[in-house]
């Protein structure tokens, strides 16, 4: 025995249409499927819902349910039959209003109401140290922002939209397409499912319910951000339809090489020339690191081309999730271009201590004459 229909709603015998109405939307909006996806329980409760809807808001119905109850209605044949959830949704798109209750609907292509506004792209290049740091910068963003003048619903003051006359509201229509009906956005109102009067439309936007703005934002650009990585400020998109969310703003990262450091992730390297003596003897250099300089020891005998890493001296990773990347130094012998008359002798010495046969001293004179 199905539950008496004013107890599913929880309204008293003598309700109004209003206030069935704003029962069942209450409680459409609780247990509706998309909110409560695989829940069998809430879908019961939906159609259960619905189907008391569909009775008690109805004069006639109603009366025959008042009078004679779920047995009346059945000899009458005016018991609900829903399928499926997707039969309620279009038999009461009325009282879901033109909102995107649901997010979008089911099945994905039942988009109706307003829509969310679009999402905007700002380009922020930075140098490889802020990147590195992390900064914060100025960015000034051209957006459409609601029409101050007519609250962003586009009408004169004190006039209102009619229903879309193509969709009769609904902000669809359905399309033939062979043997299959698809529903489209309607062609008229774009889906908002009213249309206004030129006479009727705010002056200052014409109607579109939307002004260009310039906005000035700081952005916190974390530190260890690399190219292509985006942030997101929520809300700093373009405008959405009125009753919708505005989108969302990306800033898309674009780091500046550098003319020292090169970098892979939060790995930074850096090529070091070397005074040979220092390559065979060992000694200490300064070596530059994105914190600035540091003392790197050479051990004696090391070779041209090796590297030294330095742990945790790299770049911090995006939002401290771990340690610092390591910086990398690679030691390469410093050849000098020009060397002192004094250098040069005792490199000469040094080559007949090796035995080493090198260039005649003055060869170069001689060959340019
Ligand atoms: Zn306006
Ligand atoms: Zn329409």
């Amino acid at each position: 025995m199905p539950r008496d229909y004013y107890d599913v709603l929880g309204v008293g015998r003598d309700a109004s249409g209003v206030e069935i109405k704003k029962a069942y939307r209450k409680l459409a909006l609780q247990f509706h499927p998309d909110r409560n996806p695989d829940d069998p329980e809430a879908e019961v409760k939906f159609k259960e819902a619905s189907e008391a809807y569909e009775v008690l808001s109805n004069d006639e119905k109603r009366q025959v349910y008042d009078r004679f109850g779920h047995e009346g209605l059945r000899g009458s044949g005016y018991e609900p039959n829903f399928t499926d959830a997707g039969d309620i949704f279009s038999a009461f798109a009325d009282i879901f209003g033109f909102g995107d209750m649901f997010g979008g609907g089911r099945g994905g292509g039942r988009r109706r109401g307003p829509r969310r506004g679009a999402d905007l792209e700002y380009p922020l290049r930075l140098d490889f140290l802020e990147a590195a740091h992390g900064v914060r910068r100025e960015i000034e963003v051209t957006r459409h922002v609601h029409c101050e003048t007519c609250n962003g619903n586009g009408l004169k003051d004190g006039r209102t939209p009619s229903s879309c006359n193509t969709c009769g509201g609904a902000g669809q229509v359905i399309q033939q397409q062979g043997f299959l009906q698809i529903r489209i956005t309607c062609p008229t109102c774009g889906g908002r499912g009213q249309n206004v009067s030129p006479e009727d439309r705010c002056e200052e936007c014409k109607g579109s319910g939307r002004q260009r703005q310039s906005e000035k934002l700081t952005v916190t650009v974390p530190a260890g951000v690399d190219t292509g990585m985006q942030l997101r400020l929520v809300g700093k998109g373009e405008v959405g339809d009125p009753g919708a969310p505005p989108g969302n703003l990306f800033v898309t990262i674009q780091v500046q090489p550098h003319e020292v450091f090169k970098r892979d992730g939060p790995h930074t390297y850096v090529t070091i020339p070397v005074p040979y003596p220092v390559m065979v003897l060992g000694g200490d250099i300064t070596v530059p690191t994105i914190d600035g300089e540091e003392t790197l020891h050479v051990p004696k005998g090391s070779e041209s081309g090796k590297v030294f890493p330095m742990p945790k001296k790299g770049i911090p990773r995006v939002n401290g999730r771990g340690p610092r990347g390591d910086h990398h130094v690679q030691v390469v012998v410093d050849v000098p271009k020009q060397v002192s008359e004094e250098e040069e002798e005792l490199l000469r010495k040094l080559a007949d201590h090796h035995d080493t046969q090198v260039q005649e001293k003055g060869f170069w004179r001689w060959l340019f004459g």
